[in-house]
């Protein structure tokens, strides 16, 4: 039989508009970006992968960074390789690639796309195997008045979409935030329940004043309420035992979460398949919070359905994913570049159970979404 190698690499750009503008603390976006990664091996079979970016305010990457990376450093390692080598092909990229993290990320999914295609078997199954076959999704509330993101919870409640919510803060004072949170919590307290978001934008005198009123209005957790270098002040915040602290910025590999869980700077770590380079670091980071006894959150960098469900693959088969996940982007975005998008009911995101990702790309909408 002959040998089956990595035959081809091609990457482009994605616009694709989004359902509303979102508020993230630093920027406003109306449409999101994704590089759309495709491996082909030499048996004809063509592995998928999507990168994406909150925006360059996160870590620094881009799709345009992702891109080139991509094309210029990573193709070289690939081209004619042995697929099935995955591990070493991934190490011999960390070893010549610093950082970069996203774009590796998609580069490892698009690399497990191709195998479960080829192997016939869903890439859960590849990660090792599943713990649940569905997970609870949150939806950001993001309407930009507090009525407004009450109003809107009530509405996804009522349809069966969404029983619990985040809401992103960081745009205006902490203090307005702050109370601005209250204010939704207590408004949909009878229902459900909200975590806060500020991205890295308070300080802790101002988030340690909060606490106490946070803890009141049954707010779930507060995530990155400070910025991504102060863990001690993370540290302080968890040893208060008010609301429980989860970190997002701070712990994107797996050795940021190996210092937060030293210096108990977290009660949840935030998961991001591409923050910390893909699907198999995701799961190690899952592995340091158990053996730490710290609680795992599914989190999203809104990626369309293909990227949600290669997050869906592995937030899976965690077993500490103790606080659900925000996988929401299929539903954010205008359109989804992909044939059946994945559904989001009653407040749950199912694992796609087909080969590879299970998910099948829609060349049309893709082709009519690239970048010129
Ligand atoms: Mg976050």
């Amino acid at each position: 039989m002959e040998k089956v190698t990595i035959k081809n690499i091609t990457t482009q750009i994605l616009d694709i508009p989004i359902k509303r503008p979102h508020q993230f603390s630093a920027v406003k976006v109306s449409s999101k970006s994704f590089v759309l990664l495709k491996i082909e091996l030499s048996n004809g079979i063509v592995g998928i992968g999507e990168g994406t970016t909150p925006g360059a305010f996160w870590n620094g990457e881009t799709v345009e960074t992702m891109q080139t990376i991509i094309d210029r450093y990573v193709s070289p390692l690939l081209l004619g390789q042995d697929p099935v080598l995955t591990e070493a092909l991934l190490q011999k990229i960390n070893r010549q690639i610093r950082n970069n993290y996203f774009a590796k990320a998609t580069v490892e999914m698009a690399l497990f796309d191709a195998l479960g295609k080829w192997y016939n078997t869903p890439v859960h199954q590849l990660l090792g195997t599943l713990h649940k076959d569905k997970i609870p999704v949150r939806w950001a509330l993001a309407s930009g008045t507090p009525e407004g993101d009450i109003e809107e919870a009530k509405e996804y409640v009522e349809s069966g979409t969404y029983a619990n919510f985040k809401t992103k803060s960081g745009k205006e004072a902490p203090d307005d935030d702050a109370k601005r949170s209250i204010r939704i919590a207590e408004g949909i307290k009878s229902h459900s329940t909200i975590g806060i978001d500020p991205n890295g934008s308070w300080d802790r005198l101002t988030t340690m004043k909060w606490m106490d009123a946070f803890f009141d209005a049954g707010i779930d957790f507060l995530e990155q309420p400070l910025q991504p270098q102060d863990v001690e002040g993370m540290a302080r915040l968890a040893a208060m035992k008010k609301v429980p602290i989860m970190a997002d910025e701070s712990a994107s590999s797996v050795e940021d979460a190996m210092r937060l869980a030293k210096e108990n700077a977290a009660d949840i770590f935030s998961l991001k398949i591409h923050k910390a380079g893909g699907m198999k670091n995701t799961i190690k980071v899952a592995g340091i919070a158990e053996a730490a006894g710290i609680s795992c959150f599914g989190g999203t960098s809104l990626e369309s359905s293909i990227g949600t469900a290669a997050c869906v693959h592995a937030f899976a088969s965690i077993p500490n994913l103790d606080y659900g996940s925000e996988l929401f982007g299929p539903n954010w975005l205008l359109d989804d570049p992909v044939t059946e998008p994945l559904t989001i009911k009653d407040g749950y995101i199912h694992v796609p159970d087909k080969p590879g990702l299970g998910i099948e790309l829609d060349e049309e909408k893709a082709a009519a979404y690239t970048r010129q």
